[in-house]
């Protein structure tokens, strides 16, 4: 399924200040909000605006979104995320003389209702994976240590499962609350804080979990690397994080690590490679083997080379995470010059001295060729 991008859903451009994007989601807002709007598909668009401009007018999420686009900022925000912490309040406000919770519209159900789902809290896991294995993607199995359902109670934190009516709020979830904010007085329906709106509580607790639902325990996770991923990126694996009572799980927040590669170095999809060569190869031209991340592709060393010449290999780069192409391969030549010369070469390298430096004339061949380090 692909989605639309976030400007072109406000009508905006890239460089739209805050103030543009708040005004424009405004506008919108006015026109869809589905108090005023009855018309069919009308919620779905507001959802639509209302994504857009939670994401757009948050500043990290804004960047994220400009630097990943859909695939790679779904990676990192669930749905809940991305409405979670954004600011409607000051545009409905002024909207609707109330602050409507957008959060709760979406997630929660209806307008100004206290009951909320809870949500486990998500985790974090730091993997460590190889160069190699960062480049082209892997499976991996990890195991961790978390919330788990309680077995004995099925996460109803009751002795067999048996609940009773709760007494504070007669089995409604709700306790009513008058507010006062300075928009005027304004009674809300707070979930109550008994049986935090489950309308129902523990005959007796369970013993397992001492009535909390939830027991530690360790699980394996599959996690699916991603070809491309790079040394700091996360993961969002959905549901995998701590399990809570009467609510939805949270998720799992993969850390990568990336280790160093013996050889190449990368930047963003690039990668970069110091290569020795001879100080004859490097006078006369050579063909040589270069090591790519798969295999060695030949690369001509033209006559005249100087030391530390930057050579590319296109498309020998890493393959990028949203499926951007592919990165190069840069390759760095370091001339060597030999530290050790034996007879033959020494009076070799004498005539040559004496040579005049434009008529450079030498045996292909006259050196050892430098065993390069990948020999
Ligand atoms: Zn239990
Ligand atoms: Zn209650």
């Amino acid at each position: 399924m692909t989605k639309r991008d976030y400007y072109e859903i406000l009508g905006i451009n890239k460089n739209a200040s805050k103030d543009e994007i708040k005004k424009t989601y405004k506008k919108l807002a006015l026109k869809y909000h589905p108090d005023r709007n009855k018309e069919k598909g009308a919620e779905e668009k507001f959802k639509e605006i209302s994504e857009a401009y939670a994401v757009l007018s948050d500043d990290t999420k804004k960047q994220q979104y400009d630097t990943y686009g859909h695939a790679g900022f779904d990676q990192r925000y669930s749905q809940e995320d991305i409405f979670r912490g954004a600011d409607f309040g000051s545009v409905f406000e002024d909207l609707f003389g109330e602050s409507s919770n957008i959060f709760d519209m979406f997630f929660g159900g209806n307008f100004n209702r206290g009951r909320r789902q809870r949500r486990g809290n998500d985790l974090q896991y730091n993997l460590t994976i190889d160069f190699e294995e960062a480049a082209f993607g892997i499976d991996k199995e990890v195991t961790i240590n978390k919330d788990i359902e309680c077995s004995k109670c099925q996460g109803s934190g009751a002795e067999h499962g048996e609940l009773e009516q709760c007494s504070t709020c007669q089995g409604s979830g709700m306790q009513k609350r008058t507010q006062r904010t300075p928009f005027g007085m304004f009674q809300t329906t707070t979930t109550c804080g008994n049986c935090n709106g489950e309308g129902e509580v523990s005959k007796k607790v369970c013993l397992n979990c001492n009535g909390n639902g939830v027991e530690k325990k360790s699980k394996k996770i599959k996690i699916k690397i991603p070809k491309g991923i790079d040394n700091g990126q996360f993961l969002r694996i959905r549901g995998e994080g701590q399990d809570i009572k009467n609510g939805s799980s949270g998720d799992l927040i993969v850390v990568v690590n990336v280790k160093a590669h013996k050889y190449f170095t990368r930047d963003e999809n690039n990668i970069h490679l110091d290569f020795p060569i001879s100080f004859s190869q490097a006078a006369l031209g050579d063909e040589v083997k270069v090591p790519t991340l798969e295999k060695e592709v030949k690369m001509k060393i033209p006559s005249g080379t100087q030391s530390h010449t930057l050579f590319r290999l296109k498309g020998k780069g890493i393959e990028d995470v949203n499926g951007y192409g592919k990165g190069d391969e840069f390759v760095r030549v370091i001339v060597k010059t030999p530290s050790k010369t034996n007879k033959k070469q020494k009076e070799l390298f004498d005539s040559l001295a004496k040579e005049n430096k434009e008529k450079l004339k030498i045996e292909k061949g006259f050196l050892d060729k430098v065993k390069d380090v990948f020999g």
